[in-house]
């Protein structure tokens, strides 16, 4: 027997972080949602007891590394299967980008092999396991539209953004999410977006108000370090997006359009200096 499962990427909406924790971690609000870029994962069982991971890409981990594996591994100890599993990932969903790919990867996992090995686990028990794989995890795990607070573990299920077009934009460079949140100032920071404002704007589904109320303090990092994420925001601007924004640590920035008709100019105008420029709809 084969399970599919698709693994969407995620965007920040909100992304706001209150201070540094005495463990190391941030304390953050984030508003998350889901667009309709996503890998598919395909998974099989093995009669032996092993994992092995595939990719049709050669830039990332395909062994203990891969976020998927970990998955298969902590879901295999936790409920005492012994059996094997083959996944193969169909990577759609550019790497290291701010977009939650090797985190949805890891929840697509939990839900296909649960399916798979027949093991009866709630949403809610495989959104805690899923926490402790990594931070944005369990949000993958239920998508939708999420306040998440705490490490990003603790979710408020809220109203999803109307239905909009989103356009995704990946300048090549490499941003670590540990680099950027090690350079924040956090307490320091002048600035803070309204989750409460943004919620409200997501309850009264008023497109131009969530465009208004996008905010990510990552990107006083990040924006001061790669001067191009903030240009290509200016531009997708310039271009007729209505709302824009970088994603989680970035680098990938992301633009909100209502009206069809714009998108043509802003793809075109972007991937005259951009190559990875990806037009998709908002999940909801
Ligand atoms: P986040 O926003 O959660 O920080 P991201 O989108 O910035 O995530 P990912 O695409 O998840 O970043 O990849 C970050 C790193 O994780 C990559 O450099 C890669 O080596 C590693 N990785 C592990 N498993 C995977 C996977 N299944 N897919 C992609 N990258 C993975």
């Amino acid at each position: 027997m084969k399970i599919y499962e698709k693994a969407p990427a995620k965007i920040n909406l909100l992304l706001d972080v209150l201070r540094k924790r005495d463990d190391g971690y941030h304390e953050v609000e984030m508003i998350m949602t889901m667009v309709d870029l996503a890998d598919r994962l395909e998974m099989e069982e093995l009669p032996r007891d092993t994992i092995i991971i595939s990719s049709q890409v050669g830039y990332i981990p395909l062994d203990e590394k891969n976020l998927a594996f970990q998955a298969a591994r902590l879901i295999k100890e936790r409920y005492n299967v012994s059996k094997g599993v083959y996944i193969h990932l169909d990577k759609k969903i550019p790497v290291a980008a701010g977009l939650a790919g090797g985190s949805s990867d890891a929840a697509a996992t939990l839900r296909g092999l649960n399916k798979l090995w027949g093991l009866g686990i709630s949403t809610e028990e495989l959104s805690e396991l899923g926490s402790e794989l990594g931070s944005d995890v369990p949000f993958c795990v239920k998508g939708g539209t999420a306040i998440a607070r705490g490490r990003g573990e603790k979710l408020e299920m809220i109203a999803a953004p109307p239905q909009c077009w989103v356009v995704l934009a990946k300048p090549p460079i490499n941003v670590s999410t540990a680099d950027v949140y090690g350079r924040l100032r956090a307490n320091a920071l002048s600035f803070h977006p309204s989750i409460a404002g943004m919620k409200a704007a997501l309850d009264n589904g008023s497109f131009y108000d969530i465009c208004a109320r996008l905010g990510n303090v990552l990107e006083t990092v990040t924006l001061e370090l790669y001067p191009e994420v903030r240009q290509l925001k200016e531009s997708m601007l310039k271009l007729g997006a209505d709302g824009v924004l970088m994603s989680g640590s970035g680098p990938t920035v992301f633009g909100l359009v209502s009206k069809e008709a714009k998108l043509a100019r802003i793809y075109n105008g972007l991937r005259g200096f951009c190559k990875e420029v990806y037009v998709v709809r908002m999940l909801t």
